[in-house]
């Protein structure tokens, strides 16, 4: 290494010489990318905004993004293969690329991408076998729910819905036979947080051979990465924060133990449901700007909650002091995420705000660019039934609001619009409070 230039040894020199010290100036030490293995393997790493662009490729001409290899097959060198690739279902270029840049981000040895996070928990859930069980929450995305019903309807798969917020009831129903233990944190819409790790750690006491599966769709792996907290199996949605502008279906799946890689690749060769060339290229420019993307819909979502809180509504955000659970999010998390939810104690005021909204489209989903705003027991959540809905005590009021990149004031100012025209607030001199309601848990006057 080359040592700096110096006429003196006085305090700046030293200090100087110190600093260059922990420069790899050589550059011996660069961390591939993208990452042939784990990340853990020893490399150094650089900061996650800078892991999510930087990338190397071998291609030809030195293309600076990845090309979209749009074609289902491959010649090969001889009768009996020779190339990497042969065919699309099996391999693809752009889609290992994907890959091996998703692995590196979210702190695995292999992560796989398929057609939808629908997609990655089918793939995952094929490693059940009749008479396994699996444990799960209660407050449940409810394409997961309606999923893991079938299963259970028509596999011979037993499932318990419990509060998985409290790990004791997660400790209760655990056994020689629970193949797997299911998290979401935060739950949506409830936004109730889940303790990866304790559960974590009772689950591998209690049968070392549970796979905890974590679906990590509501933080991203910018904000929580479960494998470092004791998740054997990590899944999300890449059709919302990863890709970040709803204009595809994805899903990814990541993992440590190779065995278990190997397992869910089977599947996803034999079945044919791996992301298509076109959707991975798209995949990986989308998360690239993760990082700036997810920065500021956080800032946008806490402007919009402390806004909410301060005129009377109930509201679930991690990142508000007054969330229960606020301690133990910021334990396992780096961040509270961009998707919040309020109650205005009445289901047609909740109707009327959502459709009185401009700015806010209503849609399901979320990780969006654009802000969205829904009643996820009429939409997302539609496919739980009422009665559990009610025995699970989601309110049916409940506002899911999905914040976007928007500048916050309009945000802030086309809610304010909406909530006066449905009615939720009363006008008075000093500004606006949420009307009286009547309903459980919902909030009375400021
Ligand atoms: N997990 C969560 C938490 C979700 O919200 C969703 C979709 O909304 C999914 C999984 C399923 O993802 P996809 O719609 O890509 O199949």
């Amino acid at each position: 290494m080359a040592t700096p230039n110096s006429h003196g040894n006085g305090p700046a020199v030293t200090a100087a010489s110190k600093a260059l010290a922990r420069l790899d100036l050589d550059g011996h030490d660069l961390p591939p990318s993208p990452a042939p293995s784990s990340p853990h393997a020893g490399r150094r790493r650089y900061a996650l905004a800078t892991e999510l662009v930087y990338t190397e490729t071998k291609d030809q001409y030195g293309s600076s993004s990845i090309p979209i290899y749009q074609s289902a097959t491959f010649k090969q060198t001889s009768s009996s293969g020779g190339n990497e690739y042969d065919y699309t279902r099996s391999g693809n270029p752009t889609r290992t690329h994907l890959e091996r840049h998703l692995a590196k981000i979210m702190n695995a040895t292999r992560a796989l991408a398929v057609g939808s996070g629908m997609g990655a928990l089918d793939v995952i859930t094929r490693l059940l076998r009749p008479g396994d069980e699996v444990i799960t929450g209660d407050d449940l995305y409810g394409g997961t729910n309606r999923l893991l019903t079938y299963l259970k309807n028509n596999q011979g798969v037993v499932v318990h819905h419990v509060d998985t917020t409290n790990v004791d009831r997660v400790r209760e129903v655990l056994s020689n036979k629970t193949a797997m233990v299911l998290l979401e944190t935060p739950t949506n819409p409830l936004i109730k947080i889940v303790d990866i790790p304790a559960i974590a750690r009772v689950s591998h006491e209690i049968n070392s051979k549970a796979l905890v599966i974590v679906d990590n769709t509501m933080l991203s792996p910018m904000l929580c990465n479960p494998l470092d907290l004791g998740a054997d199996v990590v899944y999300e949605s890449g059709t919302k924060y990863l890709s970040g502008h709803h204009d595809i279906m994805a899903g990814v799946i990541a993992v440590n133990d190779p065995e278990l890689g190997d397992k869910m690749y089977f599947t996803i060769n034999a079945t044919g449901c791996g992301l298509s060339p076109n959707d991975s290229f798209l995949l990986m420019r989308g998360v690239k700007t993760l990082a700036i993307r997810m920065e500021k819909q956080q800032t946008n979502a806490q402007r919009i909650a402390e806004f909410l809180e301060s005129h009377g509504f109930k509201v679930r955000y991690p990142g508000l002091k007054s969330h229960p659970q606020y301690d133990l999010h910021w334990s396992i998390a780096r961040g509270a995420g961009a998707v919040l939810s309020f109650e205005t104690g009445d289901v047609a005021v909740s109707e009327r705000i959502v459709e009185a909204a401009r700015l806010w489209g209503i849609s399901v989903s979320f990780g969006c660019v654009n802000s969205l705003i829904s009643m996820p027991c009429r939409m997302s959540h539609a496919s739980i039934d009422a009665k559990t809905r009610q025995e699970r005590q989601m309110p049916e009021d409940i506002i899911r609001l999905c914040v976007g990149i928007e500048d916050v004031d309009d945000l802030i100012d086309d809610l304010s619009r909406a909530l006066i025209q449905a009615g939720a607030v009363a006008l008075t001199l000093d500004g606006f409070h949420a009307n009286d309601a009547d309903v459980d848990g919902a909030v009375s006057s400021a």
